[in-house]
């Protein structure tokens, strides 16, 4: 047994935290209004090189207001990956709008753009391009059929805070594009997420629709109907010490990568999740597919043998058409998200983690083999 604990995906969490916090406490500006929130917001799109940032409550909630503001409703259809977080799928459902699944490659683990192709119709108002566990999306290929079928792209960059394609972060794609800073991710808030957008305008709209639309020039005057999506001060605080150690994390996730890398690169039984040749992936987590023929070994089975060495694991998500809102009986389309689904297995890969823990969970994993 490894002497540290291992973590998965553990927010990592410390003494700068703590002291924004308490400044944050000691302003009294504690709740929605006070100046931690916009810090946080400009420090964000400076960052990413964006000119505006609306933080919100969650990604889920920025999701789904993203989908509001762009007009998507009843009788529209939004294509989605059918490996993904339920979330991504429910935002579609809360603006009453039908998602539409499609497979996902199976050496990136995200959308295929052919497949996608293959399902837009005359109903078809947007694409939701998931960047699993960091992996960019084929933006170039999902930005053109877009622009053929004029149609909206909405970033679910919720686990691929900044991942290049082609040079450019995720997120700054699409029509808009969404971040979570939910405890498990790059960077937490404790519960939150952030929206960028390509026009200006919308993302004016969004900021308004998200604080009750609410003209405060007139003061308690609201000309629509508004929703109360807003992040804390609070909650902002914790962001602004995580986004002062973006770095410290980033060069952290590379060393394991790295780690991982050399460890599983050789192995036959193992294949870890790839990036397209024009992606700079930082990777949210490392995630792999076993051939589970050869071992003669389920997910399970080796998930519980490496939990009782003290290492942690989670699987891929479940497809969701395996879900009741979501159900569909045939599955043939989807056969490489059920292949990921059944031999995958994400692997430690939390900040908190030392080199040593995560070269023990890969040594133990190979041995186990
Ligand atoms: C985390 C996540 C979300 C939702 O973010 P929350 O902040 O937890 O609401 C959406 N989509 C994907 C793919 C995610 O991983």
């Amino acid at each position: 047994m490894h002497t540290d604990k291992i973590h998965l995906d553990s927010p990592d969490v410390g003494e700068l935290e703590k002291k924004y916090l308490i400044r944050c406490i000691d302003s009294t500006y504690v709740s929605t209004h006070g100046p931690f929130v916009s810090e946080f917001e400009e420090n964000f799109s400076e960052i990413l090189g964006c000119q505006n940032a609306v933080s919100v409550q969650s990604g889920t909630a920025g999701l789904h207001i993203a989908l509001h503001e762009l007009g998507v409703g009843p009788g529209d259809e939004v294509i989605v990956p059918v490996l993904t977080f339920v979330a991504t799928v429910n935002a579609v459902k809360y603006v009453g709008a039908t998602p539409i699944f499609v497979d996902v490659d199976l050496l990136t683990w995200n959308m295929n753009p052919d497949k996608v192709r293959d399902r837009i119709s005359p109903k078809t108002k947007a694409i939701i391009p998931v960047h699993l566990y960091g992996s960019p999306c084929n933006m170039t290929e999902l930005a053109a059929i877009a622009q053929q079928y004029e149609l909206y792209i909405l970033e679910d960059a919720t686990e691929s805070l900044f991942s290049k394609f082609n040079g450019r972060f995720t997120g700054t794609f699409g029509d808009f594009g969404v971040f979570s800073f939910n405890g498990n991710k790059l960077i937490t808030t404790g519960g939150g997420g952030m929206i960028i957008g390509t026009a200006p305008l919308r993302l004016e709209h969004v900021k308004f629709l998200v604080n009750q639309a609410r003209d405060e020039k007139k003061g308690y005057y609201h000309s629509e109907i508004g929703y109360n999506l807003r992040m804390t001060n609070l909650e902002a605080s914790l962001g602004l010490a995580q986004i002062e150690r973006f770095e410290e994390f980033l060069s952290k996730k590379r060393i394991f990568r790295d780690i991982y890398v050399e460890h599983l690169e050789n192995i036959d039984e193992i294949q870890l999740q790839q990036d397209y040749d024009k992606s700079e992936t930082e990777w949210w987590f490392n995630s792999i597919l076993i051939d589970t023929d050869r071992t003669g070994k389920n997910i399970p089975e080796i998930q519980s043998e490496l939990f009782k060495k003290g290492i942690p694991t989670r699987r891929i998500f479940m497809p969701i058409i395996e879900f009741p809102p979501y159900f569909e009986k045939n599955k043939d389309r989807y056969s490489y998200a059920y292949r990921i689904y059944e031999r995958g297995l994400n692997l430690p890969s939390s900040t908190l983690n030392s080199e040593s823990c995560i070269k023990y969970s890969v040594q133990e994993l190979v041995k186990l083999l």
